[in-house]
């Protein structure tokens, strides 16, 4: 992440940045928008074509409904007062039915609303019979002026000696304007017969697919049949029209995705001008006044005294704030400044021990040192200071295993510091990928159990593979540190495990602190810990 962000911190590549996050935002807020658009526009679609369609089939329901009411008529094929009243009395339910008919020997001989008609008319061979669409004979378009109404076209249905002429349905009501929709009467088969709506659509839409949606550039279209009756519904949009008649939508869009996308760029530009502004302040103060070293105790479990320290390297900023080093450590790394970092460190941290730890009082004192440095013949001649004595200091220099560091090589450093006195532990250890077979043969003095190790909560498999991790380093015959110990039950657990840990670092024992309080915690010593049970043997 901090090296990606490097590559941001030239302004020319800032506003590429910027240009590139509101593109992306811009275009996934706007995809984002258009998806829950179109969801919507689907939503519409299939509840328009299904309230259509229910709307259809209740008209068919409420015919059955009449039919079954009037059956209680005696048997007869004569059309009686009596029976032109029971037939007024069906048309006068409140179901949209109007218009029910009497059918003696193949020929309609009344109606609701004619009564007893002059001459009986025949309705001809029907257009779906009764074996397509259940007890149901159905005519379509059939003229209606032998019936009363005069100039007018509409649909029979018919069952026994019953039929009724069915209301036309209104489908324009609620339709979006973009939506073409036509109800239709198809056993499934030959020539479907229109009910309302758009006159053809559902030939058309069959033409282009047999079942379900059929795609072009300008419109989508689909045809619905309600399994069990011969009533369908043929939809579709036209594309052309649904854009024009989003154009307040889309342009609304446009803007707020366009607001939110500068939104975002802004926060991500900022971010980056923030993270720049500190590089460049950081580099322009890089200087011992405003280097802060911490130490960090390092508990010897077998002595039960703390032994030594890490030291740690922190920065004042110019407000005084302290910054840590995961965040100046990877500058320093880039612009090639570790080694003269690393040279101001080591000489604050000789300054400040030397200085303040009592004379009679032996340390070991621990680095971390950058592996683009760990090569570096100069290594040695900085720590010489603490090398000068060593009945007060004894040095290591810290690693992280990495790329950048060759195995043979690393093998050669780490002898030859090893002549001169310092030692070499491996940080990190068991962190990410590591090539766990190369760091067995080095020769190494220690190695320090990375902290999510032990700082893992209870149960957690990270928690469980501590053990794994402390018996692997012992099997390879180095002495071994903990970091990361936060609890005193992790720290008894580490003590009663199967295997010795040599030392222990973490907040349990001591928070990494600036001199004077790393003095006063020597001088305090830890009393608490002297209980505990030593360390078991590696089974
Ligand atoms: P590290 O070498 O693994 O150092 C230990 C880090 O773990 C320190 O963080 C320390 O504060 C933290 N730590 C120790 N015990 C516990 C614990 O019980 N709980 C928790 N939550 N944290 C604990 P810090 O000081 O922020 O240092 C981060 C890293 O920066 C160090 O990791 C080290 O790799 C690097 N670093 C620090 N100072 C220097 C330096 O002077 N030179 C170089 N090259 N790297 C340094
Ligand atoms: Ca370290
Ligand atoms: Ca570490």
């Amino acid at each position: 992440m901090k090296h990606t962000l490097g590559l941001f911190i030239d302004p020319k590549h800032q506003r590429i940045v910027y240009i590139l996050a509101f593109a992306i935002a811009f275009v996934t807020s706007f995809a984002i928008f258009t998806a829950s658009y179109l969801s919507n526009a689907y939503f519409a679609i299939s509840s328009y074509t299904q309230l259509s369609l229910s709307n259809l089939n209740r008209q068919t329901e409420a015919a059955i409904r009449g039919f079954d009411a009037l059956e209680s008529l005696p048997p007869g094929n004569a059309c009686t007062p009596a029976t032109i009243e029971r037939l007024r009395d069906a048309s006068f339910l409140p179901d949209g039915i109007n218009e029910f008919m009497f059918v003696g020997n193949g020929k309609v001989l009344c109606t609701s609303t004619s009564g007893l008609l002059p001459a009986p008319v025949s309705l001809g061979e029907p257009h779906i019979d009764r074996s397509a669409a259940g007890p149901l004979d159905l005519w379509f378009d059939v003229n209606l002026g032998a019936f009363g109404h005069r100039s007018e076209y509409g649909t029979i249905l018919q069952r026994g000696r019953f039929a009724v002429i069915m209301p036309k349905v209104d489908i324009s009501l609620g339709r979006p304007p973009w939506l073409d929709i036509e109800g239709v009467y198809w056993p499934g088969s030959g020539i479907p017969f229109h009910a309302n709506g758009t006159p053809g659509l559902f030939a058309v839409n069959l033409a282009a697919d047999q079942d379900g949606w059929s795609w072009s550039s300008r419109r989508v279209a689909r045809n619905t049949c309600v399994h069990g009756t011969y009533t369908c519904m043929a939809v579709a949009v036209s594309i052309p029209a649904l854009l024009w008649h989003s154009l307040g939508w889309l342009a609304l869009a446009v803007v707020f995705c366009a607001l939110l996308a500068g939104f975002a760029a802004g926060r991500i530009r900022a971010f980056l001008q923030r993270y720049s502004a500190f590089e460049a302040r950081f580099l322009r103060n890089m200087t011992p006044e405003r280097l802060v070293c911490s130490y960090q105790a390092v508990f010897d479990t077998t002595s039960r005294e703390i032994t030594g320290c890490e030291v740690l390297s922190r920065w004042r900023d110019i407000d005084g704030s302290i910054v840590y080093p995961d965040r100046f450590i990877p500058i320093l790394e880039r612009e090639g400044q570790m080694l003269a970092f690393t040279r101001m460190m080591v000489r604050r941290a000789w300054n400040e021990l030397s200085e303040i730890v009592p004379p009679d009082r032996h340390l070991q004192i621990n680095f971390n040192i950058s592996p683009q440095d760990f090569l570096k013949s100069e290594i040695p001649h900085l720590l010489e200071p603490f090398l000068a004595i060593p009945e007060r200091f004894s040095v290591a220099v810290e690693i992280v295993e990495s790329d950048k560091i060759n195995f043979a090589d690393a093998e050669k450093i780490i002898e030859s510091l090893r002549a001169k006195g310092i030692k070499t532990y491996i940080d990190d250890f068991g962190a990410g990928y590591s090539n766990l077979e190369n760091l067995a043969h080095l020769s190494a003095d220690a190695v320090k159990l990375d902290k999510s190790f032990a700082m893992a909560p209870p149960h957690s498999l990270m928690a469980e593979m501590l053990d794994f991790a402390v018996q692997m380093a012992h099997a390879i015959g180095r002495s071994i540190v903990v970091e990361g110990v936060e609890t005193q039950e992790r720290l008894e657990h580490l003590l009663n495990g199967p295997c010795p840990v040599h030392f222990i670092q973490g907040y349990f024992i001591s928070r990494p602190v600036d001199i004077r309080s790393f003095v006063a915690l020597l001088a305090q010593g830890t009393p608490a810990l002297h209980a505990l049970q030593r360390p078991q043997k590696c089974a």
